[in-house]
Parts: C-alpha cells; sequence; structure tokens
C-alpha cells in the first residue's frame, strides 16, 4: 500500500489545509519537550515568526533513563494547543502507548508522531491505523529502510494512508555526532513509496550548529520538509538542550532554505 507504484504524483497530506507533500516544503519546529505554559507560549511565537506553519513538542518523552524527565503528560498537551491555537498551527506530538490515543482524540492532537523506538511497537501501529489521523512514523534507530516500510505498511494496512516517514538518523560506528543523517534515504524513499518525506536534521546531529547544514542537505536532496528542535531559551531546556536552536537560528534556516526551495 506503501509503494510508489499506481502513484505517479506522490500523496499529498492535508493537515488543517497545510499541504504536506507538496510543492512547498514545510518546516515544523519546537521544543523536544514541552515544559511550562510560559516556555510553550514563546515558543509558539517564535515558530510563527520564523514562517513555521506547525508546531512540534512532546508531552510523553521516549527517555533512556527512567529518572530523566519524562514529559509533562496531558497537561503537557493541554499547554501545547493553547500555544499552538494563539497561532492557528497544527500539532505534532509523540504517541508511546496504545492506551493514550483517545487521550490524544480527545485533546484533537492534529499529527500523531510515532518515535523511533516504537518504530516496530506493532500494536501501537496497528492502532494508529485505525484512526483517521496524519502519523508521523520516524525511522528506528538501526532500522533498514524495508523494515521501514514494512512498518508504515502496518499503518496503510489498517486503512489509515496519512502517514509521513521521518528520517532522524541511523546508528553507526561514528561517535562524533548523535546519529548519521541518512540522506541517500530521501531519493531512495521518494522512488520507492508515495508518501512525504521529512528529516529531523536535530536528532541526527546532535548539536545546534549542526542542524542548519544538514536541513539544508535534506532539502536539496528532496525532504518534503523538516521537523527541526527549538527552544526559546536552548540552555534552559529539559531534554535535548545541545540539539535546540534559538528562535533567531530557527528564523535564519527558513531564510537559507528559501534559496534552496519553495519553503514556507
Ligand atoms: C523526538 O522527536 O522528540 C524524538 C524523541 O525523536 P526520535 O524518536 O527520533 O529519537
Ligand atoms: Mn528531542
Amino acid at each position: 500500500l506503501v509503494a510508489r507504484e499506481g502513484h505517479p504524483a506522490g500523496s499529498v497530506i492535508d493537515i488543517r489545509g497545510i499541504k504536506l507533500g507538496g510543492k512547498q516544503v514545510q518546516v515544523i519546529a519546537g521544543p523536544c519537550s514541552v515544559e511550562t505554559q510560559e516556555q510553550m507560549h514563546l515558543a509558539a511565537a517564535g515558530v510563527h515568526a520564523a514562517g513555521c506553519k506547525m508546531m512540534r513538542g512532546g508531552a510523553f518523552k521516549p527517555r533512556t533513563s527512567p529518572y530523566a524527565f519524562q514529559g509533562l503528560g496531558v497537561q503537557g498537551l493541554e499547554f501545547f494547543q493553547a500555544a499552538a491555537r494563539e497561532y492557528n498551527m497544527p500539532i505534532v506530538t509523540e504517541l508511546m502507548d496504545v492506551r493514550m490515543l483517545d487521550t490524544f482524540l480527545e485533546h484533537d492532537v492534529d499529527v500523531i508522531q510515532i518515535g523511533a523506538r516504537n518504530m516496530q511497537n506493532f500494536d501501537l501501529l496497528k492502532e494508529v491505523g485505525r484512526v483517521n489521523k496524519p502519523v508521523i512514523l520516524k525511522r528506528g534507530l538501526s532500522a533498514t529502510i524495508s523494515e521501514w516500510l514494512m512498518a508504515a505498511e502496518y499503518i496503510a494496512a489498517g486503512g489509515n494512508n496519512n502517514i509521513i516517514l521521518c528520517e532522524r538518523g541511523i546508528r553507526t560506528f561514528e561517535t562524533a555526532y548523535r546519529n548519521v543523517l541518512d540522506v541517500t534515504a530521501i531519493p531512495v524513499l521518494k522512488k520507492e513509496t508515495h508518501l512525504p518525506v521529512l528529516v529531523d536534521p536535530s536528532h541526527a546531529g546532535g548539536k545546534a550548529w549542526m542542524v542548519p547544514a544538514l536541513a539544508r542537505a535534506a532539502v536539496a536532496a528532496g525532504a518534503d520538509g523538516l521537523l527541526v528542535e527549538m527552544h526559546p531559551n536552548p540552555c534552559d531546556a529539559w531534554c535535548d538542550a545541545d540539539q535546540a536552536l534559538t528562535p533567531q537560528e530557527l528564523n535564519d534556516l527558513m531564510a537559507s532554505l528559501r534559496l534552496i526551495a519553495q519553503a514556507v
């Protein structure tokens, strides 16, 4: 169902009127995690001012350590929704557990993110396959393209074709950066599937200074959009502080992307 065959044009996903997979490159930006009402208000203002039309933010966080901040949970969804609605921006947030799906629907989450660590959580994939909400499926930490596409197939098999793939870097022998951004995956996915392809340069590089170069490479290689971490005050971020852009850096990135493609 996700194969390119029979879909010469490629799918365009409509997210409250914003098109992902069309001519325009969409940049979804926001903090790694939802922290406070104030932080989300400032983040939303920065995302909007940079010209981005959608916002990201995690209320449920898949942390390596069980003692690290796990996200605000449902209250985080509320802070996020309130901040994003001020600018009429759809929200993207990660679902980790099937038991929270109804809560996500009740809180009108616009795009459900399935994180790298859950790419092969087949029960979760089956459940999001049954709903009528766009799903961003991130690539697993060391997933092959074919494993990733089979995971997408699980969602499509349930009847939900609103699937967006997100390359976020893969684990290799290299330790100089967080992950290796697999730019090669972009043309391969565009050839093999009709699904829109996003790239997350933040979790790939793991350092804010690497993000603009990776973002430009992704757009030049044909990505339909980007998922970028931005925090109103990166030094104070509760999660992934090293890789968060400042609002000004996001603004500068957007300007440089406009020279490569028809960005937002
Ligand atoms: C995220 O986008 O917040 C995240 C946890 O990313 P990943 O699943 O790619 O590690
Ligand atoms: Mn993060």
